[in-house]
């Protein structure tokens, strides 16, 4: 059975569309197929961290979404119960010398999809996967306008996001977190939140954190999360009032809300990571999100997704054996996913764990945090390259 492209992206959101545009831009023949024919707001990430930033510029993709639709935060500013911790200015102090680069989801989809399409991919929209046959030659079933076509590739990247079939028409076996927390967004215009800084508020009295990503002009992407035994009002995910209410009890300033209207849906996701472990099987590669899905809490989803997209790219131009390519791409996968799980868990301990013994941890903890913000494990802004071991952990919880 002969191959009509050399690779096909099931999916065209960050991670199937990046992927397009790099392998393209490189001379391979790559079909995209994406089932939206048009992106709208599905509450997904909107900042991407430094060390994203750092993948999107080896990726040629930073200067592209600045001109289009990036918006960047200087400054990282915590607060713990109502009480600062840390004011960070990241482009000084990350080693990409980078902002945040924060942006209205669908409008940075558009950009990179557009950017796939002109580096030369043929993009498929309204067209949806409905299965995957591995092997040496992959197939993928496609469905279009009530007709359904089998296309061929020397390798199918399944880029289908957090609820990915592909991982299942692969045949991979997945793991999953137990359940902690949950995570909802929702977009408003006419928000007070400062215009260069990220805000995260944890009130672990209360198992509540919430989050602000301003995008310029007043408009701020906000999320509210929540311990899962910390009583989630049944109305989290539902409504905006309810999750108002919930972001000032994390210790947001209540006039940041006194003009703001919300402008896109309101939305409640499971925070637990799922991931399948080597993600290449049988002509069938995954990336992003489906992967591995990473706690929103944490806001490593794209730049996981980006990195994911650079070593694929790098290992498949290094070979021309796309299979060893692959199995590499797995492999490095592993360890640097593994890496941002580590530390993420770490997070979730000591900013959302709820209960006398994590109150004592943090306790003990705070005072050297607030002497030396670097106590705070870096991998979360400068990436899974930072140092993640034992002697990290115990700087973070002060032991
Ligand atoms: C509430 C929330 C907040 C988040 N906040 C952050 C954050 O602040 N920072 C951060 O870095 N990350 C964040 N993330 C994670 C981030 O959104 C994801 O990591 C990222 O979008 C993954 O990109 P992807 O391309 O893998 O998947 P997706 O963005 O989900 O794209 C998958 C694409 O595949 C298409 N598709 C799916 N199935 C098919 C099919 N069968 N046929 C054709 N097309 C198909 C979909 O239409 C979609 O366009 C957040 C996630 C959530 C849920």
């Amino acid at each position: 059975m002969s191959a009509t492209y050399d690779l096909i992206t099931v999916g065209g959101g960050l991670g199937g569309a990046a992927l397009a545009k790099a392998m393209a831009e490189r001379g391979a023949h790559v079909l995209v197929v994406e089932r939206e024919r048009r992106f709208g707001d599905r509450v997904r990430g909107e900042v991407m961290a430094p060390w994203g930033v750092g993948e999107a510029r080896a990726l040629g993709l930073e200067t592209l979404l600045l001109a289009t639709c990036g918006h960047e935060l200087r400054w990282a500013d915590l607060a713990l119960g109502g009480m600062p911790v840390a004011h960070r200015d990241l482009p000084a102090t990350t080693p990409q010398a980078a902002a945040w680069l924060s942006f209205f989801h669908p409008a940075m989809q558009e950009t990179v999809l557009d950017a796939a399409a002109g580096a030369g991919a043929e993009v498929r929209r309204g067209a949806r996967v409905r299965g995957i046959e591995p092997g040496a030659t992959p197939a993928v079933l496609v469905e279009s306008d009530g007709r359904t076509t089998t296309e061929r590739a020397r390798l199918v990247v399944a880029a289908d996001g957090r609820t990915s079939l592909a991982r299942k028409w692969g045949g991979f076996p997945v793991s999953r977190d137990p359940q902690r927390l949950l995570f909802s967004g929702v977009l408003f215009d006419g928000h007070e939140a400062p215009d260069d800084t990220g805000h995260a508020f944890f009130n672990p009295g209360i198992g509540r954190m919430s989050l602000f990503f301003p995008q310029g002009s007043g408009r701020v992407r906000a999320y509210v999360g929540y311990h899962k035994d910390a009583a989630p009002p049944a109305a989290a995910g539902r409504d905006v009032r309810c999750f108002i209410e919930e972001s000032v009890r994390a210790g947001v300033d209540p006039s940041w809300y006194a003009r703001a209207t919300d402008v896109g849906p309101l939305a409640l996701f499971e925070g637990a990571d799922v991931w399948v472990e080597h993600p290449y099987r049988d002509g069938v590669a995954l990336v992003g999100d489906a992967a591995a899905t990473s706690d929103p809490t944490w806001g490593q989803g794209m730049s996981l997704t980006l990195r994911d997209v650079r070593v694929l790219r790098d290992a498949l131009v290094a070979d021309d054996n796309w299979t060893r390519g692959a199995h590499a791409y797995a492999d490095a996968h592993d360890r640097h996913y593994g890496v941002v799980h580590r530390v993420d868990g770490w997070y979730a301990d000591f900013f959302m764990e709820i209960g006398p013994d994590a109150d004592a941890r943090r306790a003990q903890a705070l005072p050297f945090i607030a002497a030396d913000e670097t106590r705070l494990p870096d991998v979360i802004f400068s990436g899974p390259d930072q140092p993640a071991d034992d002697e990290v952990r115990r700087r973070f919880f002060g032991e």
